[in-house]
């Protein structure tokens, strides 16, 4: 539905008949490390992202996975190739 708070105009999938459902019912701005992303989108409510509505939970562990000005870095074997996170992950939890 198209949204009526902080995005008003925007098609956005939390919007329902009773308004915006996301947690405090609209989206949080865009977060310091947001700067630089072509993802920002601004309006008199201020500088939001378009594609994810609590922006700071993005970067809570580490570099947010939808950013365009800014790459996450893979982790490197011992060899100095790039690991595959999702393996990477079944190995710890195996040796753990
Ligand atoms: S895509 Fe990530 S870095 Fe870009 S504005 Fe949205 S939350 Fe911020």
């Amino acid at each position: 539905m198209e949204c009526t708070t902080n995005r008003a105009g925007t098609q956005c999938k939390f919007m329902g008949k009773n308004g915006c459902t996301f947690i405090a019912g609209a989206c949080f701005q865009v977060v310091e490390q947001c700067e630089g992303c072509d993802r920002i989108t601004e309006n008199e409510a201020g500088k939001f992202c378009a594609v994810y509505p609590h922006p700071e939970m993005k970067w809570k562990r580490g570099v947010c996975n939808f950013a365009t000005h800014v790459k996450a870095e893979l982790p490197q074997t011992d060899q100095g190739t790039t690991l595959n996170p999702l393996k990477a992950a079944k190995r710890a939890s195996r040796a753990g």
